[in-house]
């Protein structure tokens, strides 16, 4: 439908509902001493409104809780099985459909497949846990984000973007033959839910030609980014959103998805490809791993709610609602004078706390201090993306200072109203008016392994 107002609202109303977490300051002081202002630590009915992450924590439609109870819970050839094989097939036009317990499933069964030591995979920017399974097999992950990504004050329309000449210099020295793959991830999770323009995908399939090396699309929220090309890419304007995610999987030579994100369920993924011998080999650590092929570590219906969901995100009332309430965020909190990466994401936005808390110097963790600032005053929990996720220590076991502090509000699908939206902003425009009163942290004790998860911090003197 044609949308002539200025609001946009949420397309969808409300059956069911859970309460939220309504605490006191005093409350929330006392468990965020108790979660030695480590937000993982807090019990998630102690938080009002969590922005934590925007991965398995989509509400499902009336549709697909209708799709739940009509799961096939056969263990082998289940009817819910066939369902979500031909609507990603419908969608991808990829042979093989492997259904896996999550997105990170898929990449440890593909890069088993495919990497291994002298190896190299390349791309727009890896996922963290796409890293980490490139790297468990030996292999090495090497990113080439174009250089507007990393000025996080200027607007730019496709911040997602390869930067293609890099990329073809390192294929060049490295050689293809060391290269079993190229993974563009749509939108860039890592560098703040950016999308990737048509022309981009384009010249990065070009570039794999030339050199014979598969593309992939690491492709959780490939509808938030079909959304953005329709909305800035010129000559798209025109096109349904579903035909620009199809023209985008038929770039591609294979997929995988983390269906926690766009497929608007709370667990779940696939891998998708042509290739037949890697798909074999994938499908033996299936079985493996995860389970028979026409499961994969799901229960039918959770196969059945992915197959609807990944319908309802091509919604073009759903997509022009999702990335309007990422942008009304940002452009409330920017009001405010609050630092974001510019313009804000598709999934979320993402505040510059180094910016904004010039006078915390790194080794306080200015992007933690303001997470749990937020939290403190208004039960909102967002993540530190800084020095202490990035955990890099010196010889001397301190803290070495992140190239960047950020706090990261993910929104989840279809959960918060509007209203939730503007107490977020009016609590940011209050804290930004008594930034200096906030306090650095320092560090208790913290594990050498991905320390954010579970490190004790205190206030600093
Ligand atoms: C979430 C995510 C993954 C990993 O998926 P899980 O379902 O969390 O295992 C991989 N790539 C991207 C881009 C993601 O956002």
């Amino acid at each position: 439908m044609e949308w002539n107002w200025k609001t946009i609202i949420e397309p969808f109303k409300i059956k069911s509902v859970e309460p939220l977490g309504i605490t006191t300051r005093a409350e929330r002081e006392t468990a965020l001493e108790q979660a030695h202002y480590n937000l993982f630590n807090i019990r998630a009915e102690k938080v009002l409104i969590d922005l934590l992450t925007d991965s398995g924590t989509g509400a499902m439609s009336a549709a697909q809780w209708g799709g739940i109870m009509v799961g096939d819970e056969s263990y082998a050839g289940a009817r819910s099985y066939y369902n979500f094989e031909a609507e990603i097939k419908d969608l991808t036009g990829f042979d093989e459909v492997i259904p896996v317990h999550q997105g990170r499933a898929a990449e440890k069964i593909l890069f088993g497949a495919i990497a291994g030591r002298g190896k190299y995979i390349i791309s727009n920017s890896h996922f963290d846990t796409t890293r980490a399974n490139v790297e468990f097999t030996g292999a090495e992950a090497m990113d080439f984000p174009v250089k507007e990504a990393l000025d996080f004050d200027k607007p730019a329309p496709f911040k997602g973007n390869a930067d293609v000449a890099a990329m073809e210099k390192f294929i060049k020295e490295k050689g293809a033959k060391n290269i079993p793959l190229c993974v563009m991830t749509v939108t860039n999770n890592s560098l703040g839910g950016q999308p990737v323009s048509m022309e981009n995908l384009k010249a990065v399939r070009e570039l794999c030609n030339k050199h014979g090396i598969p593309m992939f699309l690491d492709c959780a929220r490939f509808a938030e980014n079909a959304y953005f090309i329709k909305l800035r890419e010129k000559g798209w304007a025109g096109c349904p959103v579903r035909e620009i995610a199809e023209q985008m999987f038929e770039l591609a030579d294979g997929a995988w998805m983390s269906s926690k994100k766009d497929a608007l369920v709370n667990i779940g993924g696939f891998l998708a490809l042509n290739n037949k011998e890697w798909s074999a080999k994938a499908r033996q650590m299936l079985i493996l791993t995860e389970g028979f092929n026409t499961y994969g570590g799901l229960a039918g219906r959770d196969l059945e709610a992915i197959a609807i969901g990944l319908r309802e995100v091509l919604d073009e009332n759903y997509l022009q609602y999702r990335i309007r309430s990422s942008a009304y965020l940002g452009e409330g909190l920017l009001k405010h004078g609050v630092p974001i990466i510019n313009p804000p994401g598709g999934h979320g936005v993402y505040v510059n706390a180094k910016k904004f808390l010039p006078h915390i110097k790194p080794q306080q963790f200015p992007a933690q201090a303001l997470a749990c600032s937020l939290y403190l005053e208004g039960g909102i929990r967002g993540v530190e993306i800084g020095t202490l996720m990035f955990g890099k220590r010196g010889k001397d076991g301190a803290f070495q200072a992140a190239p960047m502090e950020l706090v990261r509000l993910a929104i989840p699908r279809r959960v918060y109203t509007q209203s939730h939206i503007d107490y977020v902003i009016e609590v940011f425009a209050w804290l930004a008016k008594r930034k200096k009163s906030i306090k650095g942290l320092e560090i208790v004790e913290a594990p050498a392994i991905l320390p954010h998860f579970t490190a004790k911090l205190k206030l600093a003197k």
